[in-house]
Parts: C-alpha cells; structure tokens; sequence
C-alpha cells in the first residue's frame, strides 16, 4: 500500500500558542509532519496564529474563546464573530460545569449558543469542543442549533458517559482521544465502544500530564500507541486509520 508511506501522526487539539517559542512550536509541528490542529484561547490570538498556521502544510489554526476564560473574556465574543469567516475551524469552544468555572456557566451557554448559531448561519464549520462535566447540555445545545450535516464536531478530551458518548456518535460527532484517556478502564471502555471511524488523537499540550512547562509541543504518539494497544492494531495501521478519520471529517 502506498498510503502507508504517506500516514501521518495526527493531533487534532493542542495549543501551540502556549508554548513559551509559539513559532518554533509550529516550525517542529511542520518539520515532522504531524497534522496539527492548533486552537486558541481567546479570539485576540487568532490572527498570529493564522498566520504562522498558513504559511504551513500541516498546521490549521482554530478560532476560539474557552469556556474557562468566558469569565473575563465574554466581550470578545464579538471578535470572535468578526474573525469566523476568515475560517473554517472553530475551538476551543464548549462549556466547563468544572467547580472552579461553574459560577460563569450561564454566562459560558450564552457564548457557546452565539458560537453554534453563528456556525450554523455560515456552515462547514469543523468544532473542537470542550465539555467538561455538562457532555449532555453540550449535545443538547449542538442538537438544537448545529443541523446535522452543516458543521462536523469534535468532542475533545470527552469525559461522558457511555450513554453520552453514544448519543454524540448518533448526532454524527467525532472524538479527538489523548493519552490520559487511556489511563482509566472506564474511559478507556468508553473510547473502545466508539465507532473506530469517528476517532482522532490529540494531545491538548501543555495541559497534557507530565508535560514540563517551557519544553515543546507534546508527543502524540503515546494517544495513537495507546489506541494500537486497544484495538490490537499495529501502529502503522492505526496511523492509516486516522489519517482516514481526518481525511472524511475534512471532506
Ligand atoms: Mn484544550
């Protein structure tokens, strides 16, 4: 098979602008070829980002505004909304029922349905989607204004359950899966139920555990071992995999 010199790694949700050398992050991203879905935080770091992102083969930048910075940030949302036509992908976005963020909630469902609706108005949006603690009030929401078929969405770091998990696979989402996912038997059995179609891998670095501030970008390959490990798959197989994965959730 010729693909098989063609798959490539693939981290479909990390930050590269977090990094302490943001273009040296992208440059290594670039050089090793690894498909790279590099979100922001707020909208304000989009226009950096998309530029070192297209001067790249590998590297896509998303537009974003984090639930957990919606706190202090909700105003940007109009920044947000003035940057989404100059793109195709939108993260980080979502809510955090997190203890921590749960006093901004409301306010967190107020940005992430202005979000859906102006991605619903435009369409082909592809979503990198936060959902920590409120996987149902994330696929209510994406239920009742993303149409199935106008955008795709990628549940990131989905910490659900199993009736959650197949209720997204029902409404057509994908799942972005990194190492830590792998770690639990319960999450693990939740990935392992997940049609094997629907699955890309991520690192969310830095946040990644054991990741030393100030280094570069995290690996990806401990999420696409530990894929191999769960599907019994070679690793080159599970690269093809993803690398199809990619290529239908883009087409
Ligand atoms: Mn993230």
């Amino acid at each position: 098979m010729n693909d098989r010199k063609t798959a490539r790694l693939v981290d479909f949700h990390c930050h590269l602008d977090l990094y302490p050398d943001h273009v040296a992050a992208v440059a290594q991203r670039e050089r090793e070829r690894v498909f790279t879905l590099t979100v922001t935080t707020t909208p304000k770091a989009f226009p950096r980002n998309k530029e070192l992102a297209d001067r790249t083969k590998y590297v896509r930048a998303a537009l974003g505004l984090h639930p957990q910075l919606v706190a202090e940030r909700a105003k940007e949302l109009s920044i947000w909304k003035e940057y989404l036509p100059s793109t195709r992908y939108v993260g980080e976005v979502g809510l955090d029922a997190g203890r921590k963020f749960y006093a901004s909630f409301e306010q967190q469902k107020f940005v992430f349905s202005e979000v859906l609706s102006a991605c619903a108005a435009t369409g082909d949006k592809i979503l990198s989607v936060h959902s920590v603690r409120c996987a149902k009030i994330v696929l209510d929401m994406i239920e009742a204004r993303l149409p199935v078929g106008n955008s795709r969405v990628v549940l990131h770091w989905f910490s659900g359950s199993a009736a959650e998990a197949r209720r997204a696979v029902e409404m057509g989402c994908y799942f972005s899966i990194n190492a830590e996912m792998l770690r639990s038997d319960r999450s693990a059995k939740i990935v392992d139920s997940l049609p094997r179609g629907r699955i890309l891998t991520e690192t969310d670095g830095p946040f990644a555990r054991g990741e030393s501030s100030g280094g570069t970008p995290a690996n990806v390959r401990p999420a696409r071992d530990g894929l191999a490990n769960l599907y019994n798959m070679e690793h080159d197989e599970v690269d093809l995999l993803l690398n199809e994965n990619l290529r239908t959730l883009l087409s």
